[in-house]
C-alpha cells in the first residue's frame, strides 16, 4: 500500500506546492478533514484556515484563504484563492487588513457589505495567528 500521497496547491496566481506527502489535513467546510494515502475520492469546499502537510516526517503549515479539494486515491488536489507558508505573510500588511475590516463591521453604514469585511477580517486573523506561529 502507498505510504504518500501526491499533494498539489495552486492558486490562480501560482502553483504553491507540489510533492509526495504522508498526510494532509485541510479546514473543509464542515471541520478539519484528514487525508491519507488512498483516501476514497471526494471533493469538498474549503473555508479559511490552516492546511497542514506531513512530509518527511516534519509538518508544513500555509494559511489558506478557502477554495476546494479534490481527493482520488493517489492524488490530492488544493485549488485556493490565496495560500501562503508563515514566511511569505507579511505581518504588517495583515494586520492593516484586520484594522481595516474592523473599521468596516463597525461603521453604521448601508454601504458595508458585511459578510466581504467579515470574511476579509477572517483571512486577517488567520495570516496573523499563522505568521505568529500561534
Ligand atoms: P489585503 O487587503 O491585504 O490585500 P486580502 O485578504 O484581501 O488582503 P487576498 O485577496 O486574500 O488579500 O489575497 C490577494 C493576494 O495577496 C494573494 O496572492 C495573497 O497570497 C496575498 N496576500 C494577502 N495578504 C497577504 C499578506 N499579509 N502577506 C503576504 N501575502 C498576502
Amino acid at each position: 500500500m502507498a505510504k504518500t500521497i501526491q499533494l498539489d496547491i495552486a492558486t490562480p496566481e501560482r502553483h504553491v506546492y507540489n510533492n509526495e506527502v504522508e498526510m494532509v489535513i485541510v479546514p473543509a467546510i464542515d471541520g478539519d478533514l484528514g487525508v491519507l494515502p488512498n483516501h476514497a475520492p471526494l471533493m469538498t469546499a474549503l473555508k479559511v484556515g490552516i492546511i497542514r502537510v506531513k512530509v518527511d516526517g516534519e509538518e508544513k503549515l500555509l494559511a489558506s484563504s478557502g477554495g476546494f479539494m479534490e481527493v482520488k486515491p493517489d492524488q490530492v488536489t488544493i485549488l485556493s484563492e490565496a495560500t501562503e507558508f508563515p514566511e511569505e505573510i507579511d505581518l504588517e500588511r495583515a494586520r492593516e487588513a484586520k484594522r481595516r475590516a474592523k473599521r468596516r463591521l463597525e461603521e453604521d453604514s448601508q454601504h458595508i457589505n458585511e459578510a466581504r469585511a467579515e470574511a476579509a477580517l477572517q483571512r486577517a486573523i488567520n495570516r496573523i495567528k499563522l505568521a505568529k506561529g500561534e
